[in-house]
């Protein structure tokens, strides 16, 4: 690993650092997630994303928690929105809502298709991301043009993939339809998102690819996340693990440091811009941050 700090090397402003969070069930969870926010918010990061329950579960829980990041924080929200199998029109107007509560960033998903019946009907319901994209750009163009739009992809085949080129070719319509920036799902190796990126871009995607950087220190619960997104786990990584599974502080060390080592790796190919998934735990992301050399901005600065 580089001695320098990515923030060094980067220069005064150091990368351009993103968080997401998810909604909290309770009111332990709720506390939790406002400590990661409040020691967060002192790194300025670019924007923080709020995830949203498969078929809109947490629809009233994002739309509360990104509320209060706008009326409580000086932090830029993004909401998240799944649209599969929903009614076009429910959709559109949450995104509406989203807007009128001071939201301009969406982070725009497919999600995972609902097993219910009214899949099979999907009439004036959403099947694609695509659509959702465009209609968020088209259905009020008032509010399109506002909008800043990430999607997600995929350095690795999505469970869902029907292959490379019809993955770029779908991810570039993504682009066309008006998103600004893909999300990739985390991953390990730098080669594989390198590799991801010189597809892309040979592909004709030119926006810009964050890398995801997963920050779950608890290695069973990663290892069945990553079965079902269709992300690898390199060996190395399961050794890292062995034998910590009743030692919570050792894998926290370890998950930042993996992080930051990654993205070390991830800097020195020229990326400027990192968007961890925190798990609403504080400690790691700051710890992670630390370890690029990035500083809380000061109050003056702010
Ligand atoms: P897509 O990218 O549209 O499709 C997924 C896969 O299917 C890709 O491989 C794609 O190429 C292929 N595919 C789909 N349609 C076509 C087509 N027409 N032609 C060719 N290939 C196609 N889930 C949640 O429930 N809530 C969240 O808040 C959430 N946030 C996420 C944030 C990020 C950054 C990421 C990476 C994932 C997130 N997910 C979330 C998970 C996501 O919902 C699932 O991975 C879901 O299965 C796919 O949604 P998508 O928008 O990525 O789908």
């Amino acid at each position: 690993m580089s001695h320098l700090s990515v923030a060094t090397r980067q220069g005064e402003k150091g990368p351009n650092v993103s968080f997401e969070f998810f909604p909290p069930k309770n009111e332990t969870m709720d506390e939790r997630l406002w400590e990661c926010v409040r020691r967060l918010e002192p790194m300025a990061p670019h924007f923080v994303s709020v995830t949203y329950g498969a078929g809109g579960s947490t629809r009233e829980r994002t739309h509360d928690t990104v509320k209060r990041i706008v009326t409580d924080t000086r932090l830029t929200p993004a909401a998240h929105l799944t649209c599969v199998g929903a009614p076009r029109e429910e959709v559109l107007q949450t995104a509406e809502d989203y807007y009128e509560a001071g939201v301009r960033h969406i982070v725009a998903l497919r999600g995972d298709a609902p097993q219910d019946e009214d899949y099979d009907k999907p009439e004036g319901r959403y099947t694609n991301v695509v659509d959702l994209v465009s209609d968020l750009r088209a259905h009020r163009p008032d509010l399109g043009k506002v909008f800043e739009i990430s999607v997600a992809c995929y350095p690795e085949p999505h469970p869902d993939s029907r292959g490379w080129e019809q993955d770029l070719a779908h991810l570039k319509r993504k682009q066309e339809a008006g998103a600004d920036r893909a999300i990739t799902q985390f991953f390990f190796e730098p080669e594989v998102y390198f590799e991801f990126v010189d597809k892309a871009r040979a592909a004709g995607i030119t926006m810009p690819l964050v890398p995801g950087i997963m920050l779950q220190p608890n290695f069973n619960g990663l290892k069945k996340f990553a079965k079902m997104c269709g992300a690898s786990l390199p060996d190395w990584l399961h050794k890292l693990y062995e034998g910590l599974d009743d030692d919570a502080d050792t894998r926290d060390l370890i998950t930042a440091n993996v992080a930051a080592e990654l993205c070390h790796k991830l800097a020195d190919g020229g990326v400027e811009q990192f968007h961890f998934y925190t798990l609403n735990r504080a400690n790691l992301a700051l710890s992670t941050c630390h370890l690029l050399g990035l500083k809380p901005a000061t109050a003056e600065a702010a």
